[in-house]
Parts: structure tokens; C-alpha cells; sequence
């Protein structure tokens, strides 16, 4: 027998192996293997087992190794992940590799604890009053423990029988090479334990403090302690060492995320607008078929209140439901409200996570003990069996889209996902995408709305300030006098205000007066930014960072000046304005610390400041109740970009932003400072008419044959020498031409709009159609062209359906 194994390799073939003799059996479709691959040896996923390969037998590498193991996934993940890897062009082993929470790559291994049932049948009773010990001091154990400990044949036997299905034992995956569970300091009162003795009476001792929790509570960990009061290693011991307490240690539980739930909430009563909607989506639930829908929701207008409802719904009927967020910042706040309704049923799953929790959380979602899963793009693997529902929201988010291999759109494979399973999808937005109102058009969606806010509460006034004509104050030319005074009123009132700029740093480029040469980065053709706050200049494509010269580079002029704007120049300007504003800085720079972002929304909710200046992250999702007004200070930073989807980018962030004001029960004000008050993106903003926006925008899209109304493959083609890099596209340029696939039109080669990027020199060829298949029948034939099998230092990478074409 033959195993065809898939591995995480930029190949999109899969590979052949014999199984192991005397193993033939063990081995079926979903397994992990462990397979020789060149000089290494790598984890595959076998996905199919057959009689004979295309290969000579004696070119057969046989398997190394099959751990001891579930299988990892489904047939339905199967069918799932190579339909992927078919669209995206890529290997299936790749989409595999990114199915899993840790990666195909990542070493696991089982361990046993008891299941649920262990204490019924008896099956603890045959064993000797050892191995319950054992078993008493052993939370997890591997196979070699228990062999080592058991003492008969017998009770060797012992775990391989109750480890089958129905059985005591469950075997479960832990990392390799980590320690089953951590262990923990605890400690509990010593029998007769006295008073210590105290020699200050006026105020409880950090030791009477630390007796008197143990005999409210009976058992405290250090953990707990140390969250109570500094250094409780010392006050831990000197209790020890005069004998009123006992440390004794614990397994840490593997920690789930978040595993306090927040406070239960009832449902809401649904609005008069979400009543028929949550009946659509009800209906469809009913009938356990394919059903896409685009719920099309204003800010505010409760769309997360009916995805809660819809879920319920899909429980009721028994199916699992999955829900995606684009960022994992806005994790935290639909899991509070997810979990405050669902408790344990709610898994969540995305990349910050660290890989133990990750593994726990996916592993309780295989289980079915979480039956609804929310993450970011990679959830949309989550290992749910008998999923009904799937809900995108945010939908038309670009960050859905994965900018490495492989680069499938979390939305759009959700929507194959759904199809698969005979499940209904709701993608949620205020401002959908071109693509999704394209096929609600063509009736590939269905349309549901929510066309106002909960409470009747308004929409915002929003208002163009033109920057060309509009007065400045003196000294600050970042702000119009009609910002600064909304912002001095606000401020007055005791209400927040958010400052929106879509660059962060400080001056978007330092420039030589001298010789008019700017600062680039060495390893991209892009301006080094100017980062105040820590004195360094960055560039915000690769992680190159380096003090400011103090002359410029190129000659030697001492005449270095800030050009351009950025978050931090903001809030200079901000603060000496208004020296006594409480100023919050938020992107993604003072964003790096573990938690920053829940402490600062958590202070943001607090009041604890006034103006709060942000990169688009702030855009996103959090339910401010105080913010009256929303400033977006240069709409044209991303008006501007050479990308065909800058309007509606522009359009939409500049709507979300928009959507912060006025969620509370004071009306908002937003404004927009441009110098292009006439673009359709703005003025529709303005006016908060999506619908004329979007007709507006497909009318240009479909003059210009650009998506939705085709599809795009791009095909990167990159070198770390310029001429190699345009020689290599001009071929593959031609060698697609002469394919001269009916309905393909090949466009390029041009050199990209960014050139270079961590150090290599970018060319790209487009490829665009009205169909997809098409397209792939090209690019594969293209690229199993032996001359585009290109090894290192020359890449060529293609990207179905790109989102980013810089
Ligand atoms: P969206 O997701 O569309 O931005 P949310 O679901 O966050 O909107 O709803 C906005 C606010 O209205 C939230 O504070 C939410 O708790 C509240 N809300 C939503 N639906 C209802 C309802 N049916 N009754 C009362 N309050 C609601
Ligand atoms: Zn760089």
C-alpha cells in the first residue's frame, strides 16, 4: 500500500510513500506522518492511500514514523482545504499546514488523562492502589510513564484498552518537549496554625493579611497573592519557615482563554428592524441548506445583537456556528459579549494567542465541547463539526485576506465552507464590499438591511473642511481653526474626542534641504518615517530602524527637515493646543506591549482621557459611549494610494470612523479635513449614503474592467538583482501571452509601485478574466514551466484575487 502524503512545501503536488510493513493498517487519510523529504525529515498529512504510484517502487521513500494519534481532521476539512488549495493555486499541504493551530510543523504528542466517565464501569477498581496514586498525582502522563509504573502485564494492558472509544482513559495532544502541565505554588493553613507574631498592631501585617485570605478561602496559589501584594515569595517563606502555613504544588490547568466568563446577559428584545431580519436568517437555519446573506447594518444598527440571536438559533436546531472578526483587537470585545451569552459554549482561536492555549481552545472546539468559535482569518478552520452558521463580520475588511502563502480570503472561504456544509452564512457591514453588492446583484447573496441605529439614535453630522481654503490657526498648520474650536468645545463639555490619522510616527520622511534627498530605507524604496517618541527613524515595510543622523547621508549638509504628518506629530500638536488635554496615543507602535490594547480601551471607557489619537485600529468595532467627536485629520493619506480599491478603502474607513460618534446619548460631530472635498468617496461620507457611493464606484469599476466586475491573478515575480527580477517577468510576461487562453487578458509586465522590499527588486505581471478557472488553467501551466521553477534568489509568487497591488 501507498500512502499519498501532503506536505507543507511550496510544491503543489502531493507525495508518495510506502506505508511501513506490518503497519499497514495503521495508518488512514488525516493522520500525521513523519516522512523523508529531501535531506530532512518533515510532518505530512496523509490524505489518501492507494494500490500503485506513477513512480518506480524503488524511488519509494518509505515513512519514518506515525505517532500515536487522533485524526486531525475531518473529510469535510479535507474536501475544504483542497478546494482552497486548487483556487489559490497552491499546495495542499500549505493550506493543511495553516489549518492547524500550530502548524503542521509543530511537535505533538498524546498524553491520557481520565474522561468524564472515568469513574463508572469500574475500570479504576482493576487496578492496584499504586497506579490509583499514580494516577491521583498525574493530571496528564505519557505512554513511557505509565509503562514504567505499571507493574503487571495487566495493567500495562490497562491504558491501551480504556483509551479506546468509551473508555476511562481520553487521549488528548500536548506539545513535545514542554512539560505536560506547569506546576504551581500554592499553600494552605498548617493544622493549629497560631497568629505570627506582630509587633505593629495599628495595621494588618502582610502576613496576618496573607492567614487571614487562607482561612476565607482555604488554599491560595502565589499567582493570587502576587496580584495582592509585592514580593510574596518572602512572606510566603517566613510564614513556612514558623510553621503557620504549608506550600505544596499544583499542576497549572492548561488555561483556556479568558476562562472567567463575564457576567451573564439576557437577550435583548429584537428592535422592529432586526425582528425580520433575525427571522430571515431564522428561516433559512430551518430549512439546513446553502443560504448566503449580506446584512447590510449601519453603525450601531444592532448587527451583533442579531449574529447573537442567529447563533442561538443554529444551538437550538443543534449545529455548531463559527464567527470571524477581522483583527484579533476586536477578539476581546465580541468574546465578552459572546461568552455573556454562551458561557463555555464560546472557543475563541486566533494568532496572538500562544500556541498552548491555541491548541486547547481548538482541541475543546474538535471535542464539541465549544460549539460556537469565534477568531480571526484562521478560524475559518476551526475543527466544528456540523456547522450551520458562519457569520463574517465586518465583511468587506482587507485584512481577511492572507498576504502569505496561502492567501485565501477568510470571507470567501467561508462562503465554500458554508456551501459544503449546507449551512447559512451572514456577512455583516455598514459599507459592503464592491464584490458582495456585485453579487447580491447577480443574486449570489441575498440582501438583508438595518438601515438605522438602536434607540433612534442619529447618525452623525459629518462635515468636509477644505483644506485648500479653510483658515488656520496661527502657528498650527495641521488643524483648521473649525477643527480646533469643536475641539476646544468638546473638550469644555467634558466629552472625548478621537483624532484619526492613517500613519503613525512622527514626520513621514526626513528630507535634506541641501541636496533635497530623502532618507530611504536601505533594504525598500521608501522613506524612512520619523518615530519621535523613540528617536528612530523606521521603515514601516521591513523592521529596519536607526538613529537619526545627525547630517544628511548623502551630503553631508547639517539641513535635516521633517516632512509630512504622522500620529505622533498629532498629538504634539494636540497637547500644546491644549496643554491640559489627557492625550492617548494609539497605533500600532504604542500597541506592542501584551494587553495595551484592553488597558486602553478599558481607560478610554474609564474616561481617563479626553483625546484619543489613533491609527484606523481605533476605527474598528469599540462601542465608545463619550465620544461626541471623530476627526479624521487628512483623509487623502490613503485617497491617494495607487490602488484601484483606494476609494472604497477610503470610503469605508472614513464611515466605521464615523460610526464612533455619538454611540452614546449625546449626538456626534465628525469632520474630515481634505484637500479633495469633491472626491465621490468624501462627499458620500458626508452625506452617509452608502448606496449612492457604491453606484458610483461599480460604474467606474466596471468602465475600468477592474473587480468585481473581473477577476485578478498577480503574478509577483521578485529578485535581489533589478535586471534578473524584469528579465524573469518579461518572460513569464510572454510565456502567458502565448497561451492565448480565450477571455485572459495578460497585462504587464510593470515594475511594482513599491520596487523594492527587504532587499529584493519587484516586477509584476496581471493576469485578469471574468473567470477564475481560466486563469489557473494558465498560471499552472506557466508555472510548471520548468523556466518559472525558479529557486532562490529569483521568486515568483501568484496571488488569486489580490487585495494589496503594491
Ligand atoms: P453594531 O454591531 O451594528 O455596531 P451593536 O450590536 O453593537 O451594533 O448594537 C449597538 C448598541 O445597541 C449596543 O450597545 C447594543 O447592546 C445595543 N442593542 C442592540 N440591539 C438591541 C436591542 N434589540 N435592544 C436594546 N439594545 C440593543
Ligand atoms: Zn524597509
Amino acid at each position: 500500500m501507498i500512502a499519498e502524503v501532503a506536505l507543507n512545501v511550496p510544491l503543489r503536488s502531493t507525495f508518495d510513500y510506502l506505508l511501513p510493513a506490518a503497519q499497514e493498517t495503521a495508518v488512514s487519510p488525516g493522520m500525521r506522518v513523519i516522512v523523508p523529504f529531501g535531506r530532512r525529515q518533515l510532518t505530512g498529512i496523509v490524505v489518501g492511500l492507494k494500490e500503485r504510484s506513477a513512480l518506480p517502487p524503488e524511488r519509494l521513500k518509505v515513512i519514518r514514523r506515525i505517532p500515536r494519534q487522533e485524526t486531525v481532521f475531518s473529510d469535510e476539512l479535507f474536501r475544504f482545504t483542497r478546494w482552497l488549495a486548487e483556487y489559490y493555486v497552491c499546495g495542499w499541504g500549505e493550506v493543511l499546514n495553516a489549518a492547524l493551530p500550530c502548524g503542521l510543523g509543530a511537535r505533538y504528542r498524546v498524553v491520557y488523562r481520565l474522561g468524564p466517565s472515568a469513574a463508572e464501569g469500574g475500570a479504576l477498581e482493576r487496578l492496584s492502589a499504586a497506579m490509583r496514586g499514580f494516577l491521583a498525582a498525574h493530571p496528564s502522563w505519557s505512554e513511557a510513564q505509565w509503562r514504567r509504573s505499571a507493574q503487571t502485564p495487566e495493567e500495562r494492558e490497562w491504558l491501551a484498552r480504556e483509551s479506546d472509544p468509551g473508555g476511562a482513559v481520553e487521549a488528548v495532544y500536548e506539545f513535545d518537549g514542554a512539560p505536560p502541565l506547569r506546576e504551581e505554588k500554592w499553600l494552605r493553613l498548617r493544622p493549629g496554625a497560631g497568629r505570627p507574631d506582630e509587633r505593629r498592631r495599628d495595621k494588618p501585617t502582610r502576613k496576618a493579611q496573607v492567614l487571614q485570605l487562607l482561612r476565607d478561602d482555604g488554599e491560595v496559589s502565589l499567582t493570587q497573592l502576587g496580584a495582592l501584594m509585592p514580593s510574596p515569595n518572602r512572606i510566603v517563606n517566613a510564614l513556612a519557615a514558623e510553621g503557620h502555613v504549608e506550600v505544596f504544588t499544583r499542576p497549572t490547568e492548561i488555561q483556556a482563554e479568558a476562562p472567567e466568563l463575564p457576567p451573564a446577559e439576557p437577550f435583548h428584545t429584537l428592535t422592529p428592524d432586526q425582528e425580520p431580519v433575525v427571522e430571515a436568517i431564522r428561516g433559512a437555519l430551518g430549512e439546513g441548506v446553502y443560504r448566503p446573506f449580506l446584512l447590510e447594518g449601519v453603525t450601531g444598527s444592532g448587527k451583533t445583537e442579531v449574529y447573537l440571536h442567529a447563533v442561538r438559533e443554529a444551538l437550538r436546531l443543534g449545529r455548531t456556528a463559527l464567527v470571524l472578526v477581522p483583527e484579533i483587537a476586536l477578539t476581546a470585545e465580541i468574546l465578552r459579549r459572546f461568552r455573556s451569552r454562551f458561557g463555555r459554549d464560546v472557543a475563541v482561536l486566533h494568532s496572538a494567542m500562544d500556541d498552548r492555549r491555541r491548541l486547547a481552545e481548538w482541541m475543546r472546539a474538535r471535542r464539541g465541547e465549544a460549539k460556537v468559535v469565534i477568531g480571526a482569518r484562521s478560524a475559518v478552520f476551526a475543527p466544528l463539526a456540523n456547522l450551520g452558521l458562519l457569520i463574517v463580520d465586518e465583511e468587506h475588511d482587507g485584512s481577511y485576506k492572507q498576504d502569505e502563502t496561502p492567501r485565501y480570503h477568510a470571507r470567501d472561504a467561508a462562503l465554500v465552507r458554508a456551501r459544503e456544509n449546507g449551512a447559512v452564512v451572514v456577512l455583516g457591514t455598514a459599507t459592503p464590499s464592491m464584490e458582495s453588492l456585485h453579487n447580491v446583484t447577480v443574486g449570489k447573496l441575498e440582501r438583508l438591511a438595518l438601515p438605522n441605529r438602536v434607540a433612534n439614535r442619529a447618525l452623525p453630522e459629518v462635515e468636509l473642511i477644505d483644506l485648500r481654503t479653510a483658515r488656520r490657526r496661527k502657528g498650527s498648520a495641521l488643524f483648521s481653526m473649525d477643527l480646533v474650536d469643536a475641539l476646544g468645545e468638546t473638550l469644555r463639555q467634558g466629552q472625548q474626542a478621537i483624532l484619526f490619522l492613517n500613519r503613525r510616527g512622527f514626520a513621514q520622511l526626513i528630507r535634506c534641504e541641501g541636496c533635497g534627498e530623502a532618507i530611504l530605507c536601505p533594504n525598500c524604496s521608501l522613506s524612512l518615517v520619523y518615530h519621535r517618541a523613540a528617536e528612530r527613524l523606521r521603515c514601516h515595510h521591513c523592521e529596519y530602524a536607526a538613529p537619526v543622523p545627525p547630517v544628511c547621508p548623502a551630503c553631508g549638509a547639517a539641513e535635516l527637515a521633517e516632512f509630512g504628518l504622522g500620529t505622533e506629530r498629532i498629538e504634539q500638536e494636540v497637547a500644546k493646543l491644549f496643554p491640559t488635554a489627557r492625550i492617548l496615543r494609539m497605533d500600532s507602535d504604542s500597541l506592542r506591549r501584551r494587553g495595551a490594547l484592553e488597558r486602553m480601551i478599558a481607560g478610554i471607557r474609564r474616561r481617563d482621557y479626553d483625546v484619543i489619537i489613533g491609527t484606523q485600529i481605533l476605527a474598528k468595532g469599540h462601542d465608545f459611549p463619550h465620544i461626541t467627536l471623530v476627526a479624521a485629520v487628512l483623509a487623502d493619506v490613503a485617497l491617494n494610494l495607487p490602488d484601484f480599491r483606494a476609494a472604497e478603502r477610503t470610503f469605508q474607513i472614513l464611515t466605521q470612523m464615523a460610526g464612533r460618534a455619538g454611540r452614546g446619548d449625546h449626538p456626534g460631530t465628525v469632520m474630515i479635513q481634505t484637500y479633495k472635498p469633491d472626491h465621490h468617496a468624501l462627499v458620500y461620507v458626508r452625506d452617509h449614503n452608502t448606496a449612492r457611493f457604491a453606484e458610483v464606484e461599480l460604474a467606474i469599476r466596471e468602465a475600468t474592467q477592474t473587480p468585481p466586475f473581473t477577476h485578478q491573478v498577480m503574478i509577483w515575480v521578485s529578485s535581489t538583482a533589478p535586471d534578473r527580477a524584469e528579465r524573469l517577468a518579461r518572460q513569464l510576461n510572454r510565456r502567458a501571452r502565448a497561451e492565448r487562453a480565450e477571455g485572459v487578458a495578460v497585462l504587464g509586465p510593470a515594475e511594482a509601485p513599491i520596487r523594492k522590499v527587504n532587499r529584493r527588486f519587484r516586477w509584476m505581471v496581471l493576469l485578469r478574466s471574468t473567470s477564475v478557472a481560466r486563469m489557473r488553467r494558465v498560471l499552472t501551466r506557466v508555472l510548471d514551466d520548468p523556466e518559472f521553477k525558479v529557486n532562490h534568489p529569483d521568486r515568483v509568487v501568484a496571488d488569486v484575487d489580490p487585495q494589496s497591488l503594491l
